[in-house]
């Protein structure tokens, strides 16, 4: 790994890369470059080239996201170097680098003084990653969202992902849907709405922004001292979208009390009180960037991305468990389990659920 450093200039003695932090996607390293004036920490990255298969428009992404939200620090006096991650250039000024065996590294400055939680633990968190991640929406609504790359193409076209789970329906290639008649009639019945979002996309009715697609905690760095959303981090999903779908992601995982593949329904319950703790954090940080019917439908991207996710966790079991990695057999049913009863509690906390929106608009 050490040839690999020396595709950067470096001014000072550079460690041994440690690898470093809990993400799944990349492979993480820190090391620190000590020199006369001190020692500085550098966050290395492997990026993973199997799930993204175009490195250079994903850095392009990133470069263009990052440059932006430097800029809107400046203006309103923060701290730029602690606004967003800062990508170091290659010696040949290239924001990574292709090594000969084709994998691809690119480094980060090393946010200091900032703390990275691994999971919610109380309500507040959540909250605070609902300001994070409206923040992030606030500061790039001018951010032309048509230039970036899709990074993982069709990830939110709903209607793609039903066609793709009809096609694993059809297939059966396991012999396991005549067990599991009812959970795919949950998934049909629901077919026209598949469509609501994208077609308010198509006809102009819905603004294209940029999204995150990986609105986790984890995602996020916290001031140490102030305890303060500081900087998005994980850019590597960032793509052109619709603010719903972020907003729904996070209600998705984040608006219960339950393990993602609890197997007793009765525990899974959506929460109303995490919802409306997420909502309010998301608008008041967003709230004046977004148009009203981009906040109204805030609920259709909750419901939509439930759905998303429980009719690609029901495919991949009907299809032998190829994408999402299973601990036992039926873990991926059991996740798709979770969704539909999240979804149905969503569809009894319909009218709630816009309420809450007006009360944040
Ligand atoms: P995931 O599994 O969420 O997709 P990933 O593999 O894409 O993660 P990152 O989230 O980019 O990896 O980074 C992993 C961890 O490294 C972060 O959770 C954070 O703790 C730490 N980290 C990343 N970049 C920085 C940085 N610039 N400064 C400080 N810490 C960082
Ligand atoms: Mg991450
Ligand atoms: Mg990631």
């Amino acid at each position: 790994m050490k040839d690999i450093l020396t595709a950067w200039k470096w001014n000072g003695s550079v460690s041994e890369p440690i690898p470093y932090g809990e993400g799944h996607i990349n492979q993480t390293y820190a090391i620190t470059v000590t020199s006369v004036q001190g020692a500085k920490r550098y966050i290395l990255q492997k990026i993973n080239t199997n799930t993204f298969k175009d490195p250079a428009g994903l850095m392009e992404n990133v470069c263009g996201v990052t440059d932006f939200l430097r800029e809107k620090a400046k203006q309103r006096g923060a701290d730029p170097a602690r606004a967003t991650l800062h990508v170091v250039p290659t010696k040949e000024e290239k924001p990574y680098y292709q090594a000969t065996d084709g994998s691809c590294w690119r480094i980060y400055e090393f946010v200091e003084n900032t703390v990275c939680l691994q999971q919610v633990q109380s309500a507040e968190d959540f909250y605070q990653s609902a300001v994070a991640f409206g923040n992030f929406q606030h500061q790039l609504a001018e951010y032309p969202a048509h230039t970036l790359h899709e990074t993982i193409p069709h990830f939110h076209d709903t209607p793609k992902r039903f066609a793709d789970f009809q096609r694993a329906v059809a297939e059966d290639r396991m012999g396991r849907a005549a067990q599991v008649q009812r959970e795919i009639e949950f998934v049909r019945a629901r077919e026209a709405e598949y469509h609501v979002m994208v077609d308010l996309l198509a006809a102009g009715k819905l603004p294209l922004r940029v999204t995150h697609n990986d609105t986790k905690l984890n995602n996020i760095l916290f001031d140490k001292t102030t305890g303060e959303g500081l900087c998005v981090i994980d850019l590597d999903t960032v793509m052109p979208g619709l603010a719903a779908n972020d907003f729904g992601d996070s209600i998705r995982f984040g608006a219960n009390h339950c393990a993602e593949d609890e197997a007793d329904l009765s525990k899974v319950n959506f929460s109303m009180e995490l919802f409306e703790i997420y909502t309010k954090g998301f608008l008041q940080a967003a709230g004046e960037a977004f148009t009203p019917l981009e906040k109204q439908t805030l609920p259709w991207g909750a419901k939509l991305m439930t759905m998303e996710c429980g009719m690609r966790f029901l495919a991949d079991y009907l299809e032998g468990d190829h994408y999402f990695h299973i601990n036992y057999e039926t873990q991926n049913l059991n996740r798709a389990r979770t969704q539909f009863k999240l979804t149905a509690d969503m569809e009894r906390n319909w009218d709630a659920m816009q309420k809450v929106i007006e009360k944040y608009c």
